[in-house]
Protein backbone atom coordinates (compact mmCIF):
# COMPACT_ATOMS: atom_id res chain seq x y z
CA UNK A 1 0.00 0.00 0.00
CA UNK A 2 1.24 3.39 -1.30
CA UNK A 3 0.11 6.44 1.04
CA UNK A 4 -0.31 9.70 -0.48
CA UNK A 5 0.02 13.02 1.10
CA UNK A 6 1.14 17.21 -0.12
CA UNK A 7 4.14 16.81 2.60
CA UNK A 8 5.85 14.24 3.97
CA UNK A 9 8.02 14.83 7.16
CA UNK A 10 10.84 13.13 8.18
CA UNK A 11 11.59 12.91 11.84
CA UNK A 12 8.85 13.30 15.23
CA UNK A 13 11.33 15.23 16.90
CA UNK A 14 10.09 19.21 17.94
CA UNK A 15 10.87 20.13 14.53
CA UNK A 16 9.17 17.98 12.06
CA UNK A 17 5.53 17.47 14.37
CA UNK A 18 5.82 21.36 15.14
CA UNK A 19 6.59 22.47 10.83
CA UNK A 20 3.81 19.54 10.66
CA UNK A 21 0.87 20.82 12.81
CA UNK A 22 1.78 24.10 11.18
CA UNK A 23 1.18 22.92 7.23
CA UNK A 24 -1.49 21.12 8.25
CA UNK A 25 -3.19 24.19 10.09
CA UNK A 26 -2.56 25.99 6.62
CA UNK A 27 -4.00 23.23 4.68
CA UNK A 28 -1.85 20.85 3.58
CA UNK A 29 -2.41 16.97 4.45
CA UNK A 30 0.93 16.09 6.11
CA UNK A 31 2.25 12.72 7.10
CA UNK A 32 5.05 12.90 9.65
CA UNK A 33 7.33 9.48 9.41
CA UNK A 34 9.25 8.47 12.43
CA UNK A 35 11.95 5.74 12.49
CA UNK A 36 11.47 5.32 16.35
CA UNK A 37 8.67 3.58 18.25
CA UNK A 38 7.76 6.82 19.92
CA UNK A 39 8.11 10.50 18.38
CA UNK A 40 10.72 13.19 20.84
CA UNK A 41 12.70 9.54 21.54
CA UNK A 42 15.72 11.41 20.67
CA UNK A 43 17.13 15.24 21.24
CA UNK A 44 13.43 16.85 22.06
CA UNK A 45 12.88 14.10 25.01
CA UNK A 46 16.37 14.75 26.30
CA UNK A 47 16.75 18.86 26.65
CA UNK A 48 16.88 21.20 29.62
CA UNK A 49 13.45 22.56 28.67
CA UNK A 50 14.87 26.34 29.44
CA UNK A 51 14.14 29.51 27.69
CA UNK A 52 16.95 31.97 27.74
CA UNK A 53 16.33 35.06 24.97
CA UNK A 54 20.20 35.84 25.32
CA UNK A 55 21.70 32.47 23.86
CA UNK A 56 22.64 32.46 20.70
CA UNK A 57 24.11 34.69 17.92
CA UNK A 58 21.79 37.33 16.74
CA UNK A 59 19.85 35.65 14.59
CA UNK A 60 18.92 33.06 16.82
CA UNK A 61 17.96 35.91 19.49
CA UNK A 62 15.94 36.91 16.92
CA UNK A 63 14.23 33.84 15.86
CA UNK A 64 13.96 33.27 20.21
CA UNK A 65 12.13 36.51 20.71
CA UNK A 66 9.79 35.98 18.00
CA UNK A 67 8.84 32.74 19.52
CA UNK A 68 7.87 34.64 23.04
CA UNK A 69 4.58 35.32 22.31
CA UNK A 70 3.24 31.62 21.63
CA UNK A 71 4.88 30.57 24.47
CA UNK A 72 2.89 32.83 26.57
CA UNK A 73 -0.10 32.67 24.74
CA UNK A 74 -0.62 29.15 23.27
CA UNK A 75 -4.07 29.40 22.94
CA UNK A 76 -4.15 31.59 20.50
CA UNK A 77 -0.78 30.22 18.48
CA UNK A 78 -2.53 27.00 18.33
CA UNK A 79 -6.12 27.94 17.53
CA UNK A 80 -7.08 26.05 21.13
CA UNK A 81 -4.72 22.83 20.95
CA UNK A 82 -2.41 24.13 23.74
CA UNK A 83 -4.64 25.87 27.04
CA UNK A 84 -2.27 27.89 29.43
CA UNK A 85 1.17 29.75 29.47
CA UNK A 86 4.07 27.45 28.38
CA UNK A 87 6.87 28.93 30.27
CA UNK A 88 7.33 29.45 34.18
CA UNK A 89 9.94 31.78 35.63
CA UNK A 90 13.07 30.28 36.35
CA UNK A 91 16.17 33.25 35.69
CA UNK A 92 19.76 32.64 34.23
CA UNK A 93 22.48 32.96 36.87
CA UNK A 94 25.65 33.79 35.42
CA UNK A 95 28.83 33.78 37.89
CA UNK A 96 32.47 35.07 37.41
CA UNK A 97 35.37 34.89 39.42
CA UNK A 98 38.32 37.45 39.37
CA UNK A 99 39.46 36.04 36.72
CA UNK A 100 35.99 35.89 34.09
CA UNK A 101 35.20 39.59 34.89
CA UNK A 102 36.26 40.79 31.36
CA UNK A 103 33.98 37.82 29.98
CA UNK A 104 30.76 38.74 32.23
CA UNK A 105 31.12 42.49 30.91
CA UNK A 106 31.11 41.47 27.33
CA UNK A 107 27.90 39.83 28.11
CA UNK A 108 26.13 42.64 29.28
CA UNK A 109 27.28 44.53 26.15
CA UNK A 110 25.67 42.02 23.96
CA UNK A 111 22.46 41.03 26.05
CA UNK A 112 18.95 42.75 26.80
CA UNK A 113 17.56 42.46 30.53
CA UNK A 114 20.29 41.89 32.65
CA UNK A 115 20.45 42.60 35.92
CA UNK A 116 23.84 43.08 37.41
CA UNK A 117 24.46 41.23 40.85
CA UNK A 118 27.70 41.31 43.85
CA UNK A 119 29.22 37.80 44.82
CA UNK A 120 26.58 37.78 48.12
CA UNK A 121 23.72 38.68 46.06
CA UNK A 122 24.44 35.38 43.71
CA UNK A 123 25.31 33.28 46.53
CA UNK A 124 22.09 34.43 48.60
CA UNK A 125 20.20 33.17 44.67
CA UNK A 126 21.91 30.16 44.60
CA UNK A 127 23.08 29.04 48.39
CA UNK A 128 25.40 25.77 47.03
CA UNK A 129 27.82 28.54 45.61
CA UNK A 130 31.18 27.91 47.72
CA UNK A 131 31.20 31.37 49.67
CA UNK A 132 33.96 33.93 48.78
CA UNK A 133 34.54 32.32 45.37
CA UNK A 134 32.07 34.60 42.86
CA UNK A 135 32.91 38.45 42.70
CA UNK A 136 29.62 39.08 40.52
CA UNK A 137 27.43 37.93 38.64
CA UNK A 138 24.66 38.22 36.03
CA UNK A 139 20.78 37.37 36.11
CA UNK A 140 18.63 37.07 33.14
CA UNK A 141 15.16 36.86 35.41
CA UNK A 142 13.20 36.06 32.31
CA UNK A 143 14.44 32.75 31.20
CA UNK A 144 12.06 30.53 31.79
CA UNK A 145 11.40 26.81 32.23
CA UNK A 146 9.81 25.45 28.99
CA UNK A 147 6.88 22.61 29.32
CA UNK A 148 8.29 20.77 26.45
CA UNK A 149 5.67 17.76 26.94
CA UNK A 150 2.73 19.98 26.86
CA UNK A 151 4.18 21.86 23.98
CA UNK A 152 5.56 18.84 22.21
CA UNK A 153 1.77 17.27 22.98
CA UNK A 154 0.48 20.31 22.01
CA UNK A 155 2.08 20.41 17.82
CA UNK A 156 1.02 16.76 17.85
CA UNK A 157 -2.69 17.14 18.90
CA UNK A 158 -2.82 20.18 16.20
CA UNK A 159 -1.38 17.58 13.64
CA UNK A 160 -3.91 15.46 14.06
CA UNK A 161 -6.88 17.66 14.64
CA UNK A 162 -6.20 19.09 10.56
CA UNK A 163 -5.64 15.59 9.50
CA UNK A 164 -2.19 14.97 9.39
CA UNK A 165 -1.15 11.76 11.04
CA UNK A 166 2.66 10.63 12.51
CA UNK A 167 3.62 6.74 11.79
CA UNK A 168 5.87 5.80 14.14
CA UNK A 169 8.81 2.52 13.05
CA UNK A 170 9.10 4.28 9.96
CA UNK A 171 12.88 4.92 9.54
CA UNK A 172 13.19 6.04 6.19
CA UNK A 173 15.58 3.50 4.13
CA UNK A 174 15.13 4.88 0.35
CA UNK A 175 14.48 8.28 -1.28
CA UNK A 176 13.79 8.49 -4.78
CA UNK A 177 12.70 10.90 -6.83
CA UNK A 178 10.44 10.99 -9.84
CA UNK A 179 7.96 8.87 -8.39
CA UNK A 180 4.27 9.55 -9.54
CA UNK A 181 1.78 10.86 -6.86
CA UNK A 182 -1.59 9.94 -6.93
CA UNK A 183 -3.06 10.85 -10.37
CA UNK A 184 -2.61 14.86 -10.42
CA UNK A 185 1.12 14.89 -10.35
CA UNK A 186 2.95 14.61 -13.02
CA UNK A 187 6.06 12.00 -13.31
CA UNK A 188 9.32 13.96 -11.54
CA UNK A 189 7.55 16.03 -9.44
CA UNK A 190 7.05 13.35 -6.36
CA UNK A 191 9.09 11.68 -3.61
CA UNK A 192 8.56 8.01 -2.53
CA UNK A 193 9.87 7.01 0.16
CA UNK A 194 10.23 3.91 1.77
CA UNK A 195 10.02 2.64 5.08
CA UNK A 196 9.05 -0.58 7.02
CA UNK A 197 5.83 0.77 7.66
CA UNK A 198 4.88 1.47 3.98
CA UNK A 199 5.38 3.50 1.40
CA UNK A 200 4.74 7.15 1.49
CA UNK A 201 4.73 9.54 -1.77
CA UNK A 202 4.49 13.34 -1.43
CA UNK A 203 5.76 16.11 -3.76
CA UNK A 204 7.53 17.65 -0.98
CA UNK A 205 9.50 16.11 1.49
CA UNK A 206 10.88 18.04 4.66
CA UNK A 207 14.21 17.03 6.28
CA UNK A 208 13.58 17.40 10.07
CA UNK A 209 15.85 14.30 11.04
CA UNK A 210 17.73 15.74 13.60
CA UNK A 211 21.21 14.70 14.00
CA UNK A 212 20.57 12.13 11.03
CA UNK A 213 19.61 15.46 8.69
CA UNK A 214 22.62 15.39 6.74
CA UNK A 215 22.15 11.45 6.05
CA UNK A 216 18.42 11.98 4.68
CA UNK A 217 20.20 14.57 2.09
CA UNK A 218 22.31 12.37 1.03
CA UNK A 219 19.56 9.32 0.38
CA UNK A 220 17.67 11.81 -1.54
CA UNK A 221 20.04 12.60 -3.61
CA UNK A 222 20.32 16.57 -2.22
CA UNK A 223 23.69 18.22 -1.09
CA UNK A 224 24.67 17.26 2.58
CA UNK A 225 25.14 21.06 4.52
CA UNK A 226 27.29 19.76 7.01
CA UNK A 227 25.36 19.11 9.68
CA UNK A 228 27.21 17.81 12.59
CA UNK A 229 26.06 16.41 15.94
CA UNK A 230 27.31 17.02 19.12
CA UNK A 231 26.90 15.28 22.16
CA UNK A 232 25.74 16.79 25.38
CA UNK A 233 25.33 15.23 28.81
CA UNK A 234 23.37 15.77 31.90
CA UNK A 235 23.18 13.63 35.44
CA UNK A 236 20.87 14.43 37.71
CA UNK A 237 22.54 14.67 40.93
CA UNK A 238 20.14 14.65 44.65
CA UNK A 239 20.16 17.60 46.70
CA UNK A 240 21.49 17.80 50.30
CA UNK A 241 18.85 16.89 52.99
CA UNK A 242 16.44 19.81 53.54
CA UNK A 243 16.89 21.99 50.97
CA UNK A 244 14.41 23.54 48.58
CA UNK A 245 15.82 24.17 45.47
CA UNK A 246 12.59 24.76 43.77
CA UNK A 247 13.06 28.54 42.80
CA UNK A 248 16.72 28.60 42.55
CA UNK A 249 17.62 30.01 38.88
CA UNK A 250 19.88 27.62 36.53
CA UNK A 251 23.21 28.64 37.13
CA UNK A 252 26.07 28.91 34.72
CA UNK A 253 29.97 29.96 35.00
CA UNK A 254 31.01 32.66 32.58
CA UNK A 255 33.59 30.08 30.95
CA UNK A 256 30.47 27.47 30.23
CA UNK A 257 31.89 24.51 31.38
CA UNK A 258 29.40 23.55 33.58
CA UNK A 259 25.64 24.34 34.25
CA UNK A 260 23.26 23.30 36.64
CA UNK A 261 19.09 23.38 36.70
CA UNK A 262 17.16 22.51 39.90
CA UNK A 263 14.52 19.86 38.43
CA UNK A 264 12.17 17.61 40.44
CA UNK A 265 13.48 18.02 43.37
CA UNK A 266 17.34 17.10 42.63
CA UNK A 267 20.09 18.99 40.67
CA UNK A 268 20.41 18.57 36.42
CA UNK A 269 23.78 19.21 35.66
CA UNK A 270 25.48 19.39 32.53
CA UNK A 271 29.14 19.55 31.99
CA UNK A 272 28.27 21.89 28.57
CA UNK A 273 29.67 19.03 26.08
CA UNK A 274 30.13 19.34 22.41
CA UNK A 275 31.90 16.63 21.26
CA UNK A 276 31.19 15.89 18.20
CA UNK A 277 29.84 12.30 17.20
CA UNK A 278 28.56 10.33 14.67
CA UNK A 279 23.96 10.55 14.55
CA UNK A 280 23.58 7.56 17.25
CA UNK A 281 21.16 6.69 20.42
CA UNK A 282 23.66 9.26 22.69
CA UNK A 283 25.16 7.93 26.22
CA UNK A 284 27.27 10.21 28.22
CA UNK A 285 30.74 9.36 28.24
CA UNK A 286 31.88 8.60 31.80
CA UNK A 287 35.08 10.48 31.76
CA UNK A 288 33.56 13.68 30.41
CA UNK A 289 30.58 13.67 32.82
CA UNK A 290 32.64 12.67 35.68
CA UNK A 291 35.36 16.06 34.79
CA UNK A 292 32.51 18.12 34.27
CA UNK A 293 30.30 17.06 37.41
CA UNK A 294 34.18 17.90 39.59
CA UNK A 295 33.92 21.37 37.95
CA UNK A 296 30.36 21.89 39.14
CA UNK A 297 31.61 21.01 42.44
CA UNK A 298 34.77 23.03 42.43
CA UNK A 299 32.25 25.97 42.11
CA UNK A 300 29.97 24.89 44.88
CA UNK A 301 29.72 23.68 49.10
CA UNK A 302 28.74 20.73 47.64
CA UNK A 303 30.07 16.79 47.24
CA UNK A 304 28.95 14.40 44.85
CA UNK A 305 28.74 11.41 46.06
CA UNK A 306 25.72 9.64 43.84
CA UNK A 307 24.52 10.46 40.48
CA UNK A 308 20.81 9.51 40.03
CA UNK A 309 20.75 8.74 36.28
CA UNK A 310 22.88 10.39 33.54
CA UNK A 311 21.81 10.75 29.87
CA UNK A 312 23.02 12.47 26.84
CA UNK A 313 21.67 14.19 23.48
CA UNK A 314 22.47 14.90 20.10
CA UNK A 315 22.56 18.94 19.44
CA UNK A 316 22.81 19.25 15.75
CA UNK A 317 24.81 22.66 14.26
CA UNK A 318 25.20 23.99 10.82
CA UNK A 319 28.18 25.14 9.97
CA UNK A 320 27.42 28.67 10.87
CA UNK A 321 25.51 27.75 14.37
CA UNK A 322 22.33 28.84 13.00
CA UNK A 323 19.97 26.56 12.05
CA UNK A 324 18.91 25.93 8.48
CA UNK A 325 14.72 26.37 7.03
CA UNK A 326 13.51 26.46 3.74
CA UNK A 327 13.98 24.79 0.53
CA UNK A 328 16.80 23.87 -1.30
CA UNK A 329 17.75 25.84 -4.23
CA UNK A 330 19.05 22.92 -6.28
CA UNK A 331 16.88 20.16 -5.17
CA UNK A 332 13.49 20.69 -6.02
CA UNK A 333 10.97 19.74 -3.32
CA UNK A 334 13.23 19.41 -0.81
CA UNK A 335 12.72 20.80 2.91
CA UNK A 336 15.59 21.51 4.99
CA UNK A 337 14.32 22.24 8.76
CA UNK A 338 17.50 21.43 10.77
CA UNK A 339 20.75 22.98 12.65
CA UNK A 340 18.98 23.67 15.40
CA UNK A 341 21.60 22.93 18.06
CA UNK A 342 20.72 24.16 21.67
CA UNK A 343 17.41 26.52 20.55
CA UNK A 344 15.65 24.10 19.02
CA UNK A 345 12.40 24.00 21.72
CA UNK A 346 12.50 27.54 22.12
CA UNK A 347 12.74 28.26 18.81
CA UNK A 348 10.11 25.87 17.97
CA UNK A 349 7.18 27.56 17.46
CA UNK A 350 8.70 30.35 15.17
CA UNK A 351 10.48 28.03 13.04
CA UNK A 352 7.43 25.87 12.99
CA UNK A 353 5.45 28.55 12.32
CA UNK A 354 7.75 30.03 9.09
CA UNK A 355 8.13 26.50 7.92
CA UNK A 356 4.51 26.05 7.77
CA UNK A 357 4.05 29.49 6.06
CA UNK A 358 7.32 28.22 3.30
CA UNK A 359 5.86 25.25 2.63
CA UNK A 360 2.45 26.27 2.23
CA UNK A 361 3.10 29.65 -0.42
CA UNK A 362 2.32 31.93 2.69
CA UNK A 363 3.70 35.06 3.87
CA UNK A 364 6.07 34.34 6.40
CA UNK A 365 5.09 36.41 9.92
CA UNK A 366 8.78 36.68 10.85
CA UNK A 367 11.53 39.34 9.28
CA UNK A 368 12.80 39.03 5.60
CA UNK A 369 16.24 39.40 6.87
CA UNK A 370 15.91 36.59 9.64
CA UNK A 371 13.96 34.35 6.62
CA UNK A 372 17.24 34.67 4.66
CA UNK A 373 19.77 34.04 7.37
CA UNK A 374 18.03 31.02 7.95
CA UNK A 375 17.62 30.06 4.35
CA UNK A 376 19.73 26.74 3.10
CA UNK A 377 20.21 29.31 0.25
CA UNK A 378 23.02 30.75 2.06
CA UNK A 379 25.41 27.52 1.40
CA UNK A 380 24.95 28.17 -2.10
C1 LIG B 1 21.17 17.95 27.02
C2 LIG B 1 20.44 18.87 26.08
C3 LIG B 1 19.89 20.05 26.56
C4 LIG B 1 19.18 20.88 25.73
N1 LIG B 1 18.57 21.97 26.26
C5 LIG B 1 17.80 22.78 25.50
C6 LIG B 1 17.11 23.85 26.08
O1 LIG B 1 17.15 24.07 27.29
N2 LIG B 1 16.35 24.66 25.25
C7 LIG B 1 16.26 24.44 23.91
O2 LIG B 1 15.60 25.19 23.21
N3 LIG B 1 16.90 23.37 23.34
C8 LIG B 1 17.67 22.55 24.10
N4 LIG B 1 18.31 21.49 23.53
C9 LIG B 1 18.24 21.32 22.07
C10 LIG B 1 16.92 20.73 21.60
O3 LIG B 1 16.61 19.60 22.39
C11 LIG B 1 17.06 20.37 20.11
O4 LIG B 1 17.47 21.49 19.37
C12 LIG B 1 15.74 19.86 19.53
O5 LIG B 1 15.17 18.86 20.34
C13 LIG B 1 15.96 19.31 18.12
O6 LIG B 1 14.74 18.77 17.67
P1 LIG B 1 14.66 17.94 16.33
O7 LIG B 1 13.24 17.62 16.12
O8 LIG B 1 15.43 18.64 15.27
O9 LIG B 1 15.53 16.61 16.63
P2 LIG B 1 15.11 15.21 17.28
O10 LIG B 1 14.27 15.40 18.47
O11 LIG B 1 16.35 14.42 17.45
O12 LIG B 1 14.18 14.57 16.17
C14 LIG B 1 14.69 14.03 14.97
C15 LIG B 1 13.93 12.75 14.70
O13 LIG B 1 14.24 12.27 13.39
C16 LIG B 1 14.14 10.86 13.42
N5 LIG B 1 14.84 10.30 12.28
C17 LIG B 1 16.14 10.42 11.96
N6 LIG B 1 16.42 9.73 10.83
C18 LIG B 1 15.25 9.17 10.42
C19 LIG B 1 14.89 8.36 9.31
N7 LIG B 1 15.80 7.95 8.40
N8 LIG B 1 13.59 7.98 9.20
C20 LIG B 1 12.65 8.39 10.10
N9 LIG B 1 12.96 9.17 11.16
C21 LIG B 1 14.24 9.56 11.33
C22 LIG B 1 14.80 10.51 14.75
O14 LIG B 1 14.46 9.23 15.19
C23 LIG B 1 14.31 11.62 15.65
O15 LIG B 1 13.17 11.24 16.39
C24 LIG B 1 19.04 20.59 24.34
C25 LIG B 1 19.60 19.42 23.84
C26 LIG B 1 20.29 18.55 24.70
C27 LIG B 1 20.84 17.28 24.14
Amino acid sequence: MTETSDILVIGAGIAGVGAGAMAAAHGASVTVLEAEPTPAYHTTGRSAAIYIRNYGGPVLRAVSDAAHPAFMDPEAFSGGAIAGALLSRRGVLTVATEAEMEGLEASFAESKGLERLTGPQAEALFPLLRKGRIVAASLEPEAADIDVDRLFQGFAKMLRRDGGRIAVNARVGRIARNAQVGRIARVGEAWRVETPAGVFEAPVLVNAAGAWADEVAAMAGAAPLGIVPKRRSAAMLPLPAGIDASVWPLIDPVAFDWYAKPQSGALMVSPADEDPVAPMDAWPDDMVLAEGLDRFAQAMDYEVTRVERAWAGLRSFAPDGTPVVGFAPETPGFFWLAGQGGHGIQTSPALSALAGALLTGGAPAMEAEVVSALSPARFS
